[in-house]
């Protein structure tokens, strides 16, 4: 292919020819909503990272049983926004259902409720 014969040019222009959303770019590149009150940005950087690390991506996608934790099942959520970014025309999607999933996780811990920030290297960490 083209491109693989042009990423092997010694002095390939690689940099100028890296544009979001090019056959370079492996991950198209999708907004997640953040309205006022949602406080939101903390999970939608991380989800945006996972998305970005085409070995996360891809691991995720190929992986298909576990242990559905329902209304908190963070992989399932994981799994939805993924595919909607795949697949949607949007600029930017809700991260909605993610943000109840992980919400309704900690709950007994207070973390990651609704409308408040957090950390977002904290959503990394497993629960325990
Ligand atoms: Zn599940």
């Amino acid at each position: 292919m083209a491109w693989v014969k042009f990423l092997r040019k010694p002095s390939g222009n690689l940099g100028k020819a890296y544009q979001a959303g090019s056959l370079l770019s492996l991950a198209p590149t999708v907004g997640l909503l953040n309205e006022p009150g949602q406080n939101s940005c903390f999970l939608n950087s991380a989800v945006q990272v996972l998305w970005q690390l085409d070995i996360f991506r891809r691991s995720l996608r190929a992986l298909t049983g576990h242990i559905c934790q329902g209304d908190a099942c963070i992989f399932c959520a994981l799994k939805t926004i993924f595919a909607q970014f795949q697949h949607s025309r949007e600029k930017a999607l809700p991260s909605d259902n993610i943000r109840h999933a992980l919400a309704e996780s900690f709950k007994d811990e207070q973390r990651f409720q609704l409308g408040l920030m957090d950390d977002a290297a904290e959503c990394f960490h497993c629960k325990r």
